[in-house]
């Protein structure tokens, strides 16, 4: 399955799909994906990122969340950093 790279939220465990597991053990799972961490709906988890991916601690967002929707496959924030 094509993706944009490691690190995407398809592989994290704050994926609800994945239940608290690293890698990809519900990606053929019916329904939304969505971040435990920061609240929101994940249109497209293998082409989105963030810091928090796959931390053992931190449950607080940190920094921005980016997307690859385009040609070059260059990373670009969608979500700017929560306010601290
Ligand atoms: S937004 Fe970050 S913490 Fe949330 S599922 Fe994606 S990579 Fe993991």
């Amino acid at each position: 399955m094509p993706n944009g790279g490691p690190g995407h939220c398809g592989t994290c465990k704050f994926n609800s799909k994945n239940d608290g597991k690293k890698g990809y053990p519900e990606i053929e799972k019916e329904g939304d994906a969505y971040c435990v961490i920061r609240k929101f709906k994940i249109p497209k988890p293998l082409w989105t990122y963030c810091d928090n991916h796959n931390q053992d601690e931190k449950t607080k967002p940190i920094g921005p969340v980016y997307i690859i929707d385009s040609h070059p496959y260059e990373k670009k924030v969608w979500k700017p950093e929560a306010d601290k």
